[in-house]
């Protein structure tokens, strides 16, 4: 029988909750006990796919090709396991689902409400996965905040729950925020209570709330809430900001909230214990040490459309910090914005860092500010890592240097361009006249040997993500293999280009897949770790340079 951890969130949004659960999830699994984990968002959108960055971060693609909210990509890389389509429910699917069934006819002439009809699916869905992962304990996070209407079905969902399985079969965890009056130079449980009673008064006891704070929580504080809002102790857990999103399993450790959580699923001792006797979490503590450790910073430029919000490149901010730590570095990432380097802005920030990644992106604008990123690393031989959209802007403006000209284009920016070096592939288009839309999740695509994709991986296939529409066009591959494009992966049948790399180069790869939905703390991904390398390589070089150009000074 599986065992459900329903987590709410109060008070503010952008709590951390999905990192909450995610670690959560982790200290179950550290100590041997089964999870899976799944995010209901209460939104109407089917999936994030549709939404812009700004609204909802990044979209988070899992290996059958689902459009995701990024939480999803905290769970994979917390509890390092893939997680598929079930995992995220939204709204959205809810009402398309049972309304799509009403029309059939489905609920032979019934009215179709919102309890049970909707609450019914949700229910569904969630033991959806139960059933799919056999994981013993199912991690459910509710998206959005406690009072937000679109949450009610949701909420009412999990609610019912605990009848339908039992009471010892389920755990409701909420995290809310305690904020910190500087005037008093206090942090204030008010609003802690108050999202309590709006739970309870929809019919949920929390059994465990989590505090996040800025500043460090008080035992009296504590008890307070645990009298309060009529909880133990122990499971009134504070949860300091942290450096670093990595740091925050060790802190619930710390605050033996696993513990707690198993005692209260039945688990026994020796399970809810394991981890005090064992070291479970030490690969995990020495990821911690590894990113809190003293390190030479590399600087890498991230040039993208949505820059203000870091969210919008969170895995790829994730995945170049995973590979750098294991090679004994830090990133500091300087985020680009490519309209300003469209518009003749900014340029001098590439001249200030060590390495560009120019990650995914849909539509025009901003196109022509990464192809200036990409013409400055080719030039002035900066390492270089385009992601989808990065490595059609790269082939863009390697064909623009070889014909020498601006017209070569992709048919997504310049629909008549001449020289449509990115185009949808033939039998692709009758595709898209009927609404059908992009190549998503994982497909195999086989490496070249003798390339630096072959040398990052070191193995034939890889399996990688993908999303996207366009592809790189093979009427130009000749041609443009000659000028020294090298294409150093492809899909089996050899038609579809996945990795384009420079051959007079140090280090300029492209790939049309995200290998940063992949990467994990614990296991960075190949191509980061080799563009790691080439930046380091590439340091290195500049330094000995100086040095040599600072012993001639010395000489003349
Ligand atoms: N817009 C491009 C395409 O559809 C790239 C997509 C992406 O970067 N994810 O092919």
């Amino acid at each position: 029988m599986t065992n459900y951890i329903f987590v709410t969130g109060g008070v503010v949004s952008s709590l951390g909750k999905g990192v909450t659960a995610a670690a959560l999830g982790r200290l179950l699994k550290s100590r041997g006990v089964t999870v899976s984990i799944q995010k209901l968002d209460p939104y109407l959108n089917v999936d994030p796919g549709t939404m812009s960055p700004y609204q909802h971060g990044e979209v988070f693609v899992t290996e059958d090709g689902a459009e995701t909210d990024l939480d999803l990509g905290h769970y994979e890389r917390f509890i390092d396991e893939n997680l598929s389509r079930a995992s995220n429910v939204t709204s959205g699917q809810i009402y398309a689902e049972v309304i799509g069934r009403e029309r059939r006819g489905d609920y032979l002439g019934g009215t179709i409400q919102v309890i049970p009809h909707v609450t019914n699916e949700i229910k569904r869905r969630i033991a959806a996965v139960a059933k799919a992962s056999e994981a013993q304990v199912v991690i459910v996070e509710v998206g959005g905040t406690v009072g937000d209407i679109e949450g009610l079905p949701f909420l009412e969902a999990i609610r019912q729950m605990r009848k339908d399985v039992g009471r010892d079969k389920t755990l409701y965890l909420h995290v809310t925020w305690m904020p910190y009056v500087a005037a008093s130079g206090e942090l204030k449980t008010k609003p802690t209570q108050h999202s309590v009673r709006e739970l309870r008064s929809i019919g949920i006891q929390p059994d465990v709330i989590v505090c996040r704070s800025d500043h460090p929580v008080e035992d009296s504080l504590r008890e307070k809430i645990a009298l309060f809002c009529d909880v133990d102790v122990e499971a009134v857990v504070p949860l300091v900001t942290a450096d670093t999103v990595y740091a925050v399993p060790l802190e619930l450790e710390q605050s033996r909230l696993a513990h707690y959580v198993l005692s209260r699923l039945g688990y026994s001792q020796a399970v809810a214990t394991a981890a005090e006797h064992g070291d479970h979490l030490a690969e995990w503590r020495a990821l911690v040490a590894r990113a809190r450790e003293d390190k030479p910073m590399l600087k890498i430029g991230v040039v993208g459309k949505y820059v203000e919000l870091e969210d919008a490149y969170m895995s790829v901010r994730e995945a170049l910090l995973h590979a750098a730590w294991a090679l004994g570095y830090g990133v500091e990432i300087t985020w680009i914005s490519s309209e300003d380097l469209e518009k003749g802005r900014s340029a001098h920030l590439l001249e200030t860092v060590d390495g560009i990644v120019v990650p995914g992106g849909f539509g025009y604008r901003g196109i022509e500010g990464k192809i200036v990123a990409a013409r400055f690393a080719r030039q002035q031989k900066v390492p270089y890592l385009g992601l989808c959209l990065g490595m059609q802007v790269l082939c863009i403006e390697f064909a623009r240097h070889v014909f020498d000209s601006d017209e070569p284009n992709s048919v997504e920016f310049d629909p008549t361009t001449r020289v449509p070096v990115i185009d949808l592939m033939p039998d692709q288009r009758a595709v898209e006249e009927l609404g059908g839309t992009m190549r998503l999740g994982i497909y195999p695509c086989n490496l070249v040997a003798g390339t630096r994709a072959a040398a990052a991986y070191q193995v034939n296939t890889v399996m990688e993500r993908h999303r996207h529409r366009f592809e790189f066009n093979n009427a130009y591959r000749a041609i443009l293999e000659k000028a020294g494009l090298v294409f150093s992966g492809l899909s089996p049948d050899g038609r579809l280009v996945e990795i384009a790399e420079l051959r007079d180069h140090p280090w300029m790869l492209g790939s049309q897949f995200h290998p940063e939905f992949k990467s994990r703390p614990t296991a960075p991904r190949p191509l980061f770790l080799g563009f790691i390398r080439a930046v380091e390589a590439h340091v290195r070089g500049r330094a000995q340079l100086a040095e040599s150009g600072a012993v001639k000074h010395v000489r003349d």
